[in-house]
């Protein structure tokens, strides 16, 4: 019974478009795909099983790109989020000509991107043709962001028809999440609110995704109120890595939540405004000595 409800499952996704051949990884995992399906909101959610990864030899490592930008890698996989942006906004980080057109025609390392995350459509985190080259250069490749970034891509990528059914739209209402496995990445996308009420209708995400062993946080540009967090009980589940914006991490309201409603252990600061980077740093240390500082581009981090 179990072979037959595997084998349709296989057929299932392959006349659905969604199966793809397995990345040659270096912790090769066996992965069953067991069930894809379209949402009501047109978006198309896949859900994997995958073994689990055992932390003890697995290494973690993280290549600050720019503001919210990382690409992490773990497991034989790599994780771009918040990585593929053109145009960005004047007084934070740009990304070198050269790192964009890597980024973008997904050369070494980032060829071995499986996931591709967005938090938000601002122009420091996000362009439509960085995200659609990219995934267009790397057929393994997936990207789960809100919908306003589907919708983005269709618009502004000529060739959005090529990557079109590997971009997952999720936009869950404000406090709520969906949860998902994707690339075998088990990931939680939580609508929190963007800083600013004219952003605050923004499709904007944080996510909480597991890779290498690690449970990681990142909350994209959200607003520091407590109810940005509650509702996700983030407490309780252990965060290894917080990728906090350094705005939450120099005064008490964001340390409150912080240390109360994320209790990660260890926490990197980004978003940081190069010209700014010593007064930030300090005032940052002040309240979180050990904090990690992304500051500098293809500064790398090993856990
Ligand atoms: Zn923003």
């Amino acid at each position: 019974m179990r072979l037959l409800a595997l084998l349709s499952t296989f057929l299932f996704a392959v006349i659905s478009g969604w199966w793809t051949p397995a990345v040659p990884s270096l912790n090769s995992s066996a992965t069953a795909y067991v069930a894809i399906g379209i949402q009501q909101d047109t978006s198309i959610i896949q859900s994997e099983q995958s073994d689990p990864v055992s932390a003890s030899d697995s290494t973690l490592s993280i290549t600050y790109i720019a503001n919210e930008g990382f690409f992490i890698e773990g497991d034989g996989k790599g994780i771009l989020i918040d990585a593929l942006f053109r145009d960005g906004v004047r007084g934070y980080q740009r990304i070198d000509l050269d790192l964009l057109l890597k980024l973008e025609k997904a050369e070494p390392p980032f060829n071995r991107t499986q996931l591709v995350l967005v938090t938000h459509l601002h122009k420091d985190h996000f362009d439509a043709r960085s995200v659609g080259l990219h995934l267009k250069n790397n057929v393994y490749a997936k990207a789960v962001a809100g919908e306003e970034i589907t919708h983005l891509l269709r618009d502004r990528f000529s060739e959005a028809f090529m990557v079109e059914d590997r971009v997952l739209g999720v936009t869950p209402s404000w406090k709520n999440a969906r949860e998902m496995m994707v690339s075998g990445i088990k990931i939680k996308a939580m609508r929190m609110r963007h800083g600013w009420p004219k952003n605050y209708p923004l499709h904007h995400l944080g996510f909480l995704f597991e890779l290498g062993g690690r449970k990681m946080l990142h909350v994209g540009d959200l607003e520091i109120i407590p109810e940005n967090f509650e509702p996700f009980n983030l407490d309780e589940e252990k965060i290894d890595i917080a990728f906090l914006p350094y705005w939450m991490l120099i005064n008490e309201d964001g340390a409150a939540i912080v240390n109360d409603l994320i209790k990660p252990k260890t926490i990197i600061a980004m978003h940081i405004m190069p010209d700014q980077l010593d007064t930030i740093t300090r005032d940052v240390h002040h309240l979180f000595p050990e904090a990690v500082i992304a500051s500098e581009p293809l500064q790398k981090f090993v856990f």
